[in-house]
C-alpha cells in the first residue's frame, strides 16, 4: 500500500523552491533563508480524544489537522515553510488507501493556500483508531517570533475575529490568521506576546498572562460575540433550529474552545492605531488591557472591578 500512496502524493504535491527533496529519501532538505530563525510546532489527533471518525467527514479532519498547526505558527508570527503528515491508520480489511487519500485531500486545498507543501511523513496501519500527526516548519526573522512571555502591564488586549460557538461548524472550516499575522509582521508592528485560541478565550488569555507574569482586566461589553453562540438560528428556507445550552453568548465567547483567533499584546499607542485602521481582513477589536496585578478581572460599566475566572478546555 505504501508504495502506491506515496506515489499518488507525490503527484498531488506541487514542487516548492524551498524543498529541494521531499518526500522518497530518506529525510527531506529544506533550503535555510539567511536572517531567519525555524519554528517548529506539531499536533496529534486523535480518533476518540480529538475528534470521532464516525461524525465526520476525512477530508475535513485532515484540513483540521493541518490548521491547527498553522494557526500556531500563526500566533507565534511565523510563515509557513513545509509540512510532515503522519498516519496511525485504522486497519480497515477493505480499501486502506481510501482513509489517507482524503485526509490529504482535505489538507492539500489549505496547504496550497498558504504556501506550505508537504515534505515528508509517514503512514502505518494498527489495530488501534485513526490517529493524525502533523509537523509544520515554519520562520520567522531572527528576534521577531510572538512569545506568550512578552506582555507588559498596559498593553492593549487586541484580538482577531469573534468568539464562542465554534462546534456548530467552525471548529472544522476556520481559518488560521496567518495571512493576519504576516501582514502584522511585514508592517513592523509591535507585538509583545501572542497566543491562538485553541481552548477558549478567557484561558487562553490567562496563559498569556502566566507566562508573562501579569493580570488582564477584560471589558466584557467589548467581547466580539460570534452569531454562532445565538441559542435560536433560522435559516434562509426559513427553518429555526434551536440548540441547546446552558451558556450565554458572552460565556459562550469567554470559554468556547477551537476558535482559532489571535490574542495579541501590543503597546497602547500601537492598540489606538490598528484599531482606527483595522489595517487586517478580519476585525481587530480591544477587549482589555494587562495590568501589573495578577489574575483576570473585568471591569463593570460603572467602573467598579471583578475577578474573573479563566474558563475553556482543559487538556
Ligand atoms: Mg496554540
Amino acid at each position: 500500500m505504501e508504495l502506491e500512496f506515496l506515489r499518488w502524493l507525490r503527484e498531488a504535491i506541487p514542487p516548492s523552491p524551498r524543498i529541494p527533496l521531499g518526500i522518497g529519501d530518506d529525510a527531506a532538505l529544506l533550503t535555510e533563508t539567511t536572517g531567519k530563525q525555524t519554528v517548529v510546532t506539531t499536533d496529534m489527533l486523535m480518533d476518540g480524544v480529538d475528534f470521532r471518525l464516525i461524525d465526520h467527514l476525512p477530508v475535513h479532519l485532515g484540513r483540521k489537522a493541518l490548521a491547527v498547526n498553522l494557526s500556531d505558527l500563526a500566533a507565534m508570527g511565523a510563515r509557513p515553510v513545509a509540512a510532515f503528515v503522519s498516519f496511525a491508520l485504522p486497519s480497515l480489511g477493505r480499501d486502506e488507501q481510501e482513509l489517507p487519500r482524503k485526509l490529504i485531500e482535505g489538507l492539500l486545498p489549505l496547504a496550497a493556500e498558504f504556501e506550505c507543501p508537504i515534505a515528508g511523513g509517514d503512514t502505518n496501519s494498527w489495530l488501534g483508531p485513526l490517529v493524525i500527526s502533523i509537523t509544520v516548519i515554519g520562520e520567522v526573522d531572527v528576534g521577531q517570533a510572538w512569545l506568550r512571555s512578552g506582555a507588559r502591564p498596559g498593553d492593549g488586549i487586541l484580538v482577531t475575529g469573534a468568539f464562542g460557538g465554534s462546534i456548530r461548524g467552525r471548529h472544522l472550516t476556520f481559518t488560521p490568521r496567518v495571512r493576519e499575522a504576516l501582514q502584522l509582521q511585514s508592517m513592523g508592528v509591535e507585538v509583545h506576546a501572542a497566543i491562538d485560541v485553541s481552548d477558549g478565550l478567557s484561558l487562553d488569555l490567562s496563559r498569556i498572562c502566566d507566562a508573562s507574569g501579569c493580570g488582564a482586566r477584560l471589558d466584557l461589553s467589548t467581547i466580539p460575540i460570534h452569531p454562532d453562540t445565538e441559542p435560536k438560528r433560522l435559516s434562509p428556507d426559513g427553518s429555526l433550529t434551536v440548540y441547546l445550552t446552558d451558556k450565554s453568548p458572552l460565556e459562550a465567547a469567554l470559554s468556547d474552545g477551537e476558535d482559532f483567533e489571535l490574542i495579541l499584546a501590543v503597546p497602547p499607542a500601537v492598540a489606538a492605531e490598528l484599531l482606527r485602521t483595522q489595517p487586517l481582513g478580519v476585525p481587530l477589536t480591544q477587549i482589555g488591557w494587562f495590568t501589573a496585578e495578577r489574575g483576570l478581572t473585568q471591569q463593570l460599566p460603572d467602573g467598579s472591578v471583578l475577578p474573573l475566572a479563566p474558563r475553556g478546555y482543559e487538556h
